[in-house]
Order: C-alpha cells, then sequence, then structure tokens
C-alpha cells in the first residue's frame, strides 16, 4: 500500500475542501476503498475520515419521505423501524448484501459508490481495463466474463478505449432505484440533488466516469419518496452461494395492489450492467393489470429487451427473465421478511 496522509473531519464545509484537493478520498466504513488501497488499485495522497460529520441519522419528513443520512450503516439501516416497515425491498436488499461484519461498517453513502468487482479491475496485473487505466483496452470481453454486464454495456472490442462490460455490485442500490430515490450532495457551490436513475453511468464512451458526483462533492444524505410497496416488496438474489457472494442477477420488485389491479410498481435488475437496471417501460406495462404469470412475463420481456450475453454469461439473460417474473410473482403474494 502506498503512504498517504490521514484527516478527521469535523465540519461539513471543511471536509469538503478537503477532499476537493487533489488525489483525496472520503473515508467512511472503508470497506470497498481500502481493499481497493491494498490491491493497488486505488492510490489516494489523502484519506478525509468524514465518519464524526454527524449523517447517521434516519427521519422522517412531514411530505411522507424518510430521508437517510450518508454515514447510516447497513446494518442500522436494514433493522431500522420505519425502513422494515415501510420499505422491506429494501431492508432484504441490504441483508442480502455482504457479511453482518462488513454491513456493521459499510455505509449508505459508501455502499452508492461501490466500485465493480471485475477481476480485471481488481487484479492490477492485468494490463488492460479502461476502468482502472483509461485507453488500455478491455480483458473481460475475450477473459472470464461470468459476472459481467448483459444491459447497457460498451463493446466496441477489446482493444477499444470505450469498451466495458462490468456490472455495479450492489444490492442496496437496486432496490434504491426501485424505489425512485433521491440523491442529496453537497459541493463547494452548495447543495443540489440528483435523480436515482441519473447517479450511476453507464460507461458510454468514458467507462471510467462511473457517476454523476463532481470531484468536491460530498454525498449527504438519501431520500425515499413516500412509501407504496410496503405490503407487495421482494428483492430476489440469484448467487453462486448462498451468502456472501455478488449477484449473478437480482430483482427488486414492488407493487401498489387495488381492487385486484396493479396501481404502481417498481421494478429493477442488479448484476446485469454497470448501473441499477430500472426498467419504467416494464412498470407501465404492469399499470391497470391483475398479478398474473402473462402480465410478470411480459414485464421480464421488456425490462430484458436488447440483452446481449458474452462466452460465460449469456445464461443471465433467461435467468434475469425467470428472475423477474419469480421477484414480482412474490411481492404480489405479500411481503415476507425473507429473501430468495
Ligand atoms: Fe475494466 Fe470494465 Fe473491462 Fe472490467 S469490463 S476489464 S472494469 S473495462
Amino acid at each position: 500500500m502506498n503512504p498517504f496522509n490521514y484527516e478527521r473531519a469535523s465540519a461539513t464545509d471543511a471536509a469538503i475542501k478537503s477532499g476537493a484537493m487533489h488525489g483525496a478520498k472520503f473515508l467512511a466504513g472503508g470497506t470497498n476503498l481500502v481493499d481497493l488501497m491494498k490491491y493497488g488499485v486505488e492510490s489516494p495522497t489523502t484519506l478525509v475520515d468524514i465518519n464524526h460529520l454527524g449523517l447517521g441519522d434516519v427521519t422522517s419528513l412531514t411530505d411522507g419521505s424518510v430521508r437517510i443520512g450518508a454515514l447510516v450503516k447497513n446494518s442500522d439501516l436494514a433493522d431500522h423501524p420505519i425502513i422494515k416497515s415501510q420499505y422491506p425491498l429494501l431492508s432484504q436488499a441490504l441483508l442480502s448484501g455482504a457479511s453482518p461484519q462488513l454491513r456493521n461498517m459499510a455505509t449508505t453513502g459508501g455502499n452508492l459508490l461501490q466500485r465493480t468487482r471485475c477481476y480485471y479491475f481488481t487484479d492490477i496485473s492485468f494490463p488492460a481495463c479502461n476502468k482502472r487505466m483509461p485507453g488500455s483496452g478491455c480483458a473481460a470481453i475475450k477473459g472470464y466474463n461470468r459476472i459481467h454486464a448483459i444491459l447497457g454495456q460498451t463493446d466496441r472490442g477489446p482493444e477499444s478505449k470505450e469498451t466495458c462490460i462490468a456490472t455495479n455490485p450492489s444490492d442496496m442500490n437496486v432496490a434504491m432505484a426501485a424505489l425512485d430515490a433521491t440523491i442529496e450532495v453537497e459541493g463547494a457551490k452548495g447543495k443540489r440533488t440528483i435523480p436515482f436513475s441519473e447517479f450511476h453511468k453507464l460507461p458510454g464512451a468514458t467507462p471510467w466516469i462511473e457517476t454523476a458526483l463532481h470531484p468536491d462533492e460530498l454525498i449527504v444524505a438519501v431520500t425515499l419518496p413516500p412509501a407504496r410497496f410496503a405490503r407487495n416488496a421482494y428483492y430476489l438474489k440469484a448467487r453462486d452461494r448462498n451468502s456472501y457472494a455478488f449477484a449473478l442477477i437480482s430483482v427488486a420488485a414492488g407493487l401498489e395492489m387495488g381492487d385486484g389491479q396493479v396501481k404502481s410498481a417498481g421494478l429493477a435488475l442488479g448484476g446485469v450492467a454497470l448501473k441499477p437496471w430500472r426498467s419504467v417501460e416494464a412498470e407501465k406495462s404492469l399499470l391497470g393489470k391483475p398479478a398474473s404469470p402473462e402480465s410478470f412475463r411480459q414485464a421480464a420481456e421488456i425490462a430484458l429487451h436488447g440483452a446481449r450475453g458474452y462466452e460465460h454469461n449469456s445464461f443471465k439473460i433467461e435467468m434475469a427473465k425467470h428472475g423477474v417474473v419469480r421477484a414480482l410473482t412474490l411481492a404480489s403474494m405479500g411481503t415476507s421478511e425473507t429473501t430468495a
């Protein structure tokens, strides 16, 4: 690991100022950043410890929405009475991620910024990775790509500086996408909010740019709109081990039912793209219809429209379609406290 400076910030303004310095990174739980520093993928010159900024509260707002501080730990958020009762989709997703020890350290803001677990990104002995070294190409295209993207990827060949088929590893992000969250950030130029769907970036022509966050900005909170899916929600996660493993595919499904019909729906997939893959078109396709295998299968086809696999991950396309149908079916049967 390279030497680095350590600063403990005691106020948000001071943290933002220090974080804007060239080579500086914010340190919250450190569950991803510290690993990447040990691997040699990240080499910040300064770590700005933000753990003492007082961003650790979950608050109900007067309009029915809920504000989650950026430093709320994943385990505390999953077990929070408001989240468990009103947003069980988020609680289920959080509890399906990582291990209890990691969830005790990992924060809401840090989870938003998790880096991909693409093997060729985290192992610096591989010379080609556009995300780690812009312009170097992509080793995953012709490599072992079991965990890689089937939607929204950029593939112009292994030599292209634009190619990246990585996936976002977070479970929390998938639920927050389906719940239509908003991200609150503060920077040198003031505060702004970013819709969840605009926060994470697909690779496009610049795979090394991962979020809409500016270098001088700090995530301070996430806001969930008034709850709609408390009674009919399900987070489904398919993975190689039943715990402590990233998703091959995951599905966050929420339904608001009335008079035997779907009044509104939230549907997002994980493990399939470089951002949580919310399908607004699939959500719309469910409106006004009964909870039925036919309507769920149609939503799955819409959500996976345009999917393309590679040598080792083509199975994900059908797996994701089945996942959508199963998650919607289980959501329609009523929220349970367990995940698949
Ligand atoms: Fe790097 Fe993306 Fe290719 Fe993985 S998929 S090697 S992260 S460019």
